[in-house]
């Protein structure tokens, strides 16, 4: 089956049908194209087609992709990731619509597989068997790996800055690895020359169709995801979305055939931008979808960059419109060291302009701290670029530019092991000697002196806190956030009166307290405590989701170490109160 479309103009709008890879406008020699399609006919036929299909790899949306045979694709799972829903996250930022679009579950573990799929897939159909990419590492370990399947001998030319675990994995796949001392935007024209000395096919990035057009299927993912993630009759701003993500490998979830799937679209896109390709794909496969009819807004575009490489948000601060280059990037966060973004920069300027959305930029502390946060909290191990994406959003919250009751989609990436022994420190392990391995391995019942040592050593020397929440999913964060600390022995009651039965058996170094229980309240629970000769000094943290009153304030009133707000502290708040009430 060979598919028809066209390529057409940014510029002058010259439209020409689509051959192969085309590198530039033949009217006005404008280098920026893209595909055009015609989606009128397309919006009657598609949906009913896509019912029929599975939702495990981008290649669903076959209509919409710039490839003419399906012949041509490479394709080894690519896209059809899940959207996970943050929850302990959500709970502890008080935001309750935070999705993670888990593009670590891609073969090479970030969303440059989409990217990859598709370009490798392009040059097969063009007869290309040698090629040249120029990247900050993840374009190049997937477009080696898809090249190897496509049997294309591929030319990677890395900056020196790329970790040296990303630079041997892309080496590993039997890719020519060129490192380039100097900055990417120098890297990527050396590569330019080198290929064409040589003769040699070279990705050209965002001005690739095929790139640009691969990134729309994140979109058209995302869109499907939540129209299935959010239930049908709940259209108003407090929609519960409490859902599964919706995975439906193997078709346990799929939709019958000629169902009108229910398409929806997020308040916010957010991404960590280098280049911008992301941005300027995804936004285009909103595009169409709402261009088709299938919904009825577009998304906020929040494009988070590294401070120390931020041209984007600097010159979009500055409201400028053409970008100020960064020419000495300074950022340990390689992935995103485009200081050079070029006519990317107007082109998103454009849409915050017209659509509303933020550039802003975090540092590389904040991108190493929310990647703690989110493996720790929420199980999510991401690589500091999806990290930085992360910290955007917390920042954003914060400012209030996000809203509580808006949907946002966070896109994340994997290969968190450059870094994991940079962050973890050595002390992320305990070692038992042979002896103490020996008696916790021994069936004996009863407890051997090495035994008891043994435990105590994997115990280190723990604080006991007694948790009295009624409300689960508080009391999962807060147990959560303290077992992440590995210090605490955690004891637990849901109700006032259980409560004071475990106080008074376990006698905490600490209690945190909920005020609004059925029955035995926290106040009243808190007076019996206060009264108690042997509880009196045992310091209390008071989380609540209550406005306090002036007189229930006067209630507490010296009696509690501190007083945090749920859903706006955030776990070094808690942790910085805990440790300063232990002491
Ligand atoms: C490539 C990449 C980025 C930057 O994406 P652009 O859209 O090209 O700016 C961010 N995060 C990760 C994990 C990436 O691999
Ligand atoms: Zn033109």
């Amino acid at each position: 089956m060979e598919k028809e479309f066209h390529v057409k103009c940014a510029k002058c709008g010259h439209r020409v049908a689509y051959v192969t890879p085309i590198a530039g406008c033949e009217q006005c020699g404008h280098d920026w194209l893209d595909a055009d399609y015609n989606l009128d006919a397309l919006a009657k036929t598609w949906q009913p087609n896509l019912a029929s299909r599975p939702f495990n790899t981008m290649w669903r949306y076959w209509e919409l992709l710039p490839l003419q045979k399906q012949d041509n694709i490479i394709s080894m799972g690519e896209g059809g990731t899940p959207l996970l829903k943050a929850t302990n996250l959500g709970l502890m930022l008080g935001h309750r619509h935070l999705y993670l679009k888990d593009e670590r579950q891609g073969p090479t573990s970030s969303f440059k597989d989409r990217q990859a799929s598709l370009a490798i897939s392009a040059m097969k159909e063009a007869g290309v068997t040698e090629a040249v990419v120029a990247s900050t590492g993840n374009v190049a370990i997937s477009y080696s790996a898809y090249c190897a399947r496509a049997g294309i001998k591929l030319w990677a030319f890395l900056t020196s800055t790329v970790p040296a675990d990303k630079m041997r994995e892309t080496a590993f796949y039997g890719t020519e690895v060129i490192k380039v001392t100097s900055t990417y935007d120098r890297t990527k024209i050396v590569a330019a020359n080198f290929a064409g000395h040589k003769r040699l096919f070279v990705d050209r990035g965002v001005r690739s169709i095929a790139a640009k057009e691969s990134m729309k299927t994140i979109a058209f993912e995302i869109a499907e995801q939540l129209g299935q993630m959010i239930s049908e009759d709940d259209t108003g701003p407090s929609r519960a979305f409490d859902g599964p993500a919706i995975h439906p490998l193997g078709g346990g979830q799929a939709r019958t055939a000629g169902r009108t799937s229910r398409w929806c679209v997020p308040d916010w896109y957010v991404q960590a931008v280098s280049g911008g390709l992301g941005p300027v794909g995804v936004w285009k496969g909103f595009r169409e979808l709402y261009q088709m009819g299938f919904t009825k807004k577009m998304p906020k575009l929040a494009l988070i960059q590294a401070a120390g490489c931020a041209p984007m948000v600097n010159s979009f601060k500055a409201d400028l419109e053409e970008a100020e280059d960064v020419t000495d990037p300074q950022t340990r966060i390689t992935t995103l060291a485009t200081g050079s973004p070029g006519a990317v920069y107007p082109f998103l300027r454009n849409i915050m302009l017209e659509h509303g959305g933020v550039m802003e930029a975090v540092t590389d502390e904040e991108a190493f701290r929310a990647m703690r946060v989110m493996a720790k909290m929420d199980g999510l191990s991401m690589e500091p670029a999806a990290a930085l994406a992360c910290a955007g959003v917390f920042k954003l919250l914060g400012q209030q530019i996000i809203k509580p009751d808006e949907v946002v989609v966070i896109n994340i990436s994997g290969h968190t092991f450059p870094v994991e022994k940079h962050l973890l420190g050595d002390d992320w392990a305990r070692t038992l000697g042979t002896a103490e391995a020996a008696a916790l391995a021994s069936h004996s019942p009863a407890p051997r002196e090495g035994l008891m040592t043994a435990l105590n050593r994997l115990d280190g020397r723990v604080k006991r806190v007694v948790i009295v929440e009624d409300e689960p999913d508080a009391a999962r964060l807060l147990r959560r956030i303290l077992q992440a600390c590995g210090k605490y022995q955690i004891f637990e009651a849901q109700d006032g009166s259980t409560g004071l039965d475990l106080i008074r058996r376990e006698r905490p170094d600490l209690i945190l307290l909920d005020l609004m229980m059925p029955e035995l309240d926290g106040f009243t629970l808190l007076e019996i405590v206060k009264s108690e000769e042997e509880f009196r000094d045992v310091p209390v943290i008071v989380v609540t989701a209550k406005e306090l009153t002036s007189a229930e304030r006067r209630r507490l009133d010296g009696q509690v170490e501190s007083l945090l707000q749920k859903g706006s502290f955030t776990e070094e708040d808690l942790l910085g109160d805990i440790l300063e009430a232990l002491e």
